[in-house]
């Protein structure tokens, strides 16, 4: 049984819930979602994965970070103590990974630049090429940044040969929103990353 823990601060996540539970589906996974919304959502510990929807990442600090729920800064600390942790971040959670702001270091070496492609009116639809499927997926990209350096990642999707998903270790973090798309692959990833730390096989 894994345990995933979602993000529940704002923006896409009930649309993360359904494609974590069809990719569980899928791979026949047994998964328990825990929804984390403050500090007490954590203290059980145990997570074996977390999911940091898009949204709005102002808001997002806003409503998580130590005058709000309090959920923000020791999320980010299990994810530093826990190197090995599974993390699927897409738009406003890539910002957040990327760009913490807690005064520790950034979960992702990965920069990014916000709205980097426009207003809301810029929003888009385009073709993301994701690394071993062989057709390009049509996923949303809301208001939604760019990465301005991503050397140091191994980059998993592409937009017009420009990356919008990378790779380091078992975080993996997106510009846009595959969760609106309908496709379940990057939370297979994501699944098949927590298996193989359950399983004791990654490094
Ligand atoms: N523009 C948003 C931000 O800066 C991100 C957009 C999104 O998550 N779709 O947080």
């Amino acid at each position: 049984m894994l345990e995933v823990g979602l993000v529940m601060l704002q923006g896409s996540r009930r649309a993360h819930e359904v494609a974590i539970q069809a990719a569980c589906d899928l791979t026949n996974t047994p998964v328990s979602i825990r929804e984390l919304r403050s500090l007490g959502d954590l203290i059980s510990g145990g997570l074996d994965a977390v999911i940091l929807p898009g949204g709005e990442s102002t808001t997002m600090r806003i409503v998580g970070g130590e005058g709000g729920t309090g959920l923000l800064g020791p999320l980010y600390s299990i994810m530093r103590e826990n190197s090995e942790m599974p993390v699927l971040a897409t738009c406003a959670g890539t910002i957040l990974l990327a760009d913490p702001q807690d005064g520790g270091d950034p979960i992702i070496s990965a920069e990014v630049d916000r709205n980097a492609w426009g207003r809301q009116i810029d929003s888009f639809i385009g073709p993301v090429a994701v690394e071993n499927v062989n057709n390009p997926l049509q996923c949303a990209f809301i208001r939604a940044p760019r990465f301005t350096d991503a050397r140091n990642s191994s980059v998993i999707a592409t937009l017009d040969g420009e990356p919008v998903g990378v790779r380091e270790n078992n975080r993996i973090a997106l510009t846009f929103h595959p969760e609106l798309s309908g496709t379940t692959i990057f939370h297979e990833m994501l699944i098949e990353a927590a298996m193989s730390v359950q399983r004791g096989t990654t490094a």
